[in-house]
């Protein structure tokens, strides 16, 4: 890589700041460096272009389950007014055509080196630089180091014994291959999160015969997926000043308002009527937050939705036995969940259930996959919907290295830490998008939050003539403790998802979200720059001797 001078008050870098992902933080994060503070930035994507985790999941029936109208960015008005969909939500298809033509505006391809992965990054107190090293062999040096390596980015795939004799096809829907059809095969689908419900949805209706195999049975709601007409589209784009400013100062930045409402203050008769047309309505989050304000908090409300969801499945599903095993019993407290008819899918009858957690995949075989109980599956391709190793297992996976040599993975070994979801102690000049305990929300107003945070706290740096920028270890532990807190009100801990890193074998169950709110975490930025940065530590003396 050819060196170019920086514009930093950091000389001798190759660049004033490397940039790595390209999903909607990366490519804002490029936007704002490069065209708004007019750095020299060198940005990678392992991916084979932009759009992140839209270049990756294109499974069938991918789709965003934000509305149209705010899964997209807010800072451009033309932008906004220029902006094309046909339904209630968007699909995979759609958003990275979003994302291309965003990268297109500003030109954004060009400070990308893609089909690229960042393996080790490494902050040398002698030079203050960030020394980026890549798979290509190359090495990089910069000021600064902004990642947005996605947090539902690094695949989970369970290792089953006899995987390598499986004569089928297997799939992770992270990492989807362009071209697939499954149109008329056996097909298996481990998993039933989100993802496994789109997925599954979507081939039961071409499949040959599909087994969805559940480990939990998992509360889904209607997602409401409908065209939205010029209109009514219209009447979004002529009411965005509104929707934005009410989308950044609420919690989730879903687009409604979230319900004040305690489930018990109102009568059975009034909750299940608010229960019903939330399910007319749809929406995984509205049902969660915009019904009630405390269903995700206290433990008769969260049962009162629970019940109320069990009763439309066992309405849904015919099969009693099949309707039993899709009931949960534990905490309504994951992500939640939507989609179309999901539970109907059920009824059909090229769709098997095997309820994989009174009887556990044994193995794999060369014709599909046999349980415990020896019952075997024969199957032409197997799909993985197994998630992710969520928020901190990109980091994991690259050497990583702040002060004093020390390593994130050293220092994340009881879990992910990070101050503001953005920065961590001794990783000088060292920007992470949506990085652990950010917010719990509709993620596109949290990244452009963020990116615009770290922009406004690097121009601040370069006015000030700092060579580095770092939190306090003290301001960080106040703001974990902060973040566990506020975790501990709600009934999301309690329930075994990735959100505690609960899914990964061996991951320690830690606080990995700022679970206040957009509008609150809003507050809490704004805090610290109007403090002239009182929680950073700019210039701190080297640990190692020069
Ligand atoms: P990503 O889009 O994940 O981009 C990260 C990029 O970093 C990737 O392209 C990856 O290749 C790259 N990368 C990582 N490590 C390296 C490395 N070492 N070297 C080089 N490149 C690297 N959120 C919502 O708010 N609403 C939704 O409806 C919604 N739907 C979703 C549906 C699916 C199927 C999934 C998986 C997630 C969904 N999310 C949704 C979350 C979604 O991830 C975020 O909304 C958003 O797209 C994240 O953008 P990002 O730029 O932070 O990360
Ligand atoms: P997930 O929520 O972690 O679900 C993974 C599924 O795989 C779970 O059902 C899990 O079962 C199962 N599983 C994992 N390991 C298994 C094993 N060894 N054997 C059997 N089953 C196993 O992952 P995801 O569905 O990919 O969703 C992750 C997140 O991505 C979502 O929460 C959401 O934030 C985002 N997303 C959003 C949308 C959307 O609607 N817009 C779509 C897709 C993804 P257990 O529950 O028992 O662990």
């Amino acid at each position: 890589m050819s060196k170019t001078s920086g514009i930093t008050s950091t000389g001798g870098a190759d660049v004033d700041a490397v940039v790595v992902g390209a999903g909607f933080g990366g490519l804002y994060a490029v936007h704002k460096l490069r065209n708004g503070l007019g750095l020299n930035v060198q940005a990678f994507d392992s991916a084979g272009d932009v759009g992140g985790t839209w270049y990756w999941n294109r499974y069938p029936g991918a789709l965003s389950d934000t509305e149209s109208y705010c899964y997209r960015f807010s800072f451009d008005k033309d932008l906004l007014r220029e902006g094309r969909w046909k339904s209630r939500y968007l699909t995979q298809p759609e958003i990275l055509d979003y994302l291309g033509g965003f990268a297109d505006r500003y030109d954004l391809r060009r400070s990308y080196q893609f089909g690229t992965k960042v393996t080790a990054a490494r902050f040398d107190e002698k030079d203050c630089l960030w020394h980026v090293t890549t798979d290509k062999g190359c090495t990089i040096t910069s000021k600064y180091l902004v990642t947005g390596l996605g947090l539902l980015s690094a695949t989970n795939r369970p290792a089953f014994k006899g995987i390598d004799g499986f004569k089928g096809l297997t799939y992770h829907t992270g990492a989807w291959p362009q071209g697939v059809d499954l149109s008329g095969k056996r097909v298996g689908v481990i998993g039933t999160g989100s993802t496994g419900v789109q997925v599954i949805i979507a081939l039961a209706a071409i499949a040959k015969h599909l087994t969805v195999f559940q480990r939990s049975a998992q509360y889904v709601v209607p997602i409401g997926n409908w065209p939205e007409s010029t209109e009514k589209i219209d009447g979004y784009k002529a009411n965005y000043d509104a929707i934005w400013k009410q989308v950044k100062d609420s919690a989730l930045a879903f687009g409604f308002a979230e319900s004040t409402v305690p489930a018990m203050s109102v009568s059975e008769q009034d909750r299940e009527r608010i229960f019903e047309d939330a399910w007319n309505r749809g929406g995984g989050f509205y049902f969660m937050f915009g019904t009630f304000s405390d269903i995700a908090t206290s433990p008769e409300a969260n049962a009162a939705a629970a019940d109320f969801i069990r009763k439309k499945i066992s309405q849904i599903v015919k099969d009693p036995d099949t309707a039993r095993k899709l009931m949960p019993v534990d905490l309504y407290a994951k992500r939640p969940l939507c989609g179309t008819d999901y539970y109907d899918v059920y009824n059909r009858s090229n769709v098997t259930l095997a309820d994989v957690k009174s009887n556990q995949i044994a193995e794999f075989t060369p014709g599909g996959i046999r349980l415990q109980s020896g019952a075997e599956h024969a199957l032409d391709v197997v799909i993985f919907a197994t998630g992710f190793d969520a928020v901190d297992g990109n980091y994991a996976r690259i050497d990583l290295r702040g002060r004093g040599d020390v390593t994130m993975r050293d220092k994340w070994k009881e879990g992910p830490l990070g101050y503001l979801g953005m920065m961590e102690a001794d990783f000088p000049n060292f920007f992470m998008i949506l990085g652990p305990n950010g917010p719990f929300t509709n993620l596109p107003p949290s990244i452009e939050t963020q990116v615009e945070w770290i922009a406004d706290t690097i121009e601040h740096m370069e006015r000030r003539g700092a060579r580095t920028i770092e939190p306090t270890q003290a301001a960080e532990d106040e703001w974990i403790a902060t973040c566990r807190t506020i975790a501990d009100m709600t009934l999301f801990p309690k329930a075994q998802s990735w959100i505690f890193g609960a899914n990964i074998p061996g991951k320690k169950n830690a606080v990995m979200f700022y679970m206040a709110g957009l509008g609150n975490y809003g507050t809490a930025l704004r805090a610290v720059k109007e403090s002239g940065y009182g929680t950073m530590i700019f210039d701190r003396t080297p640990t190692l001797a020069e």
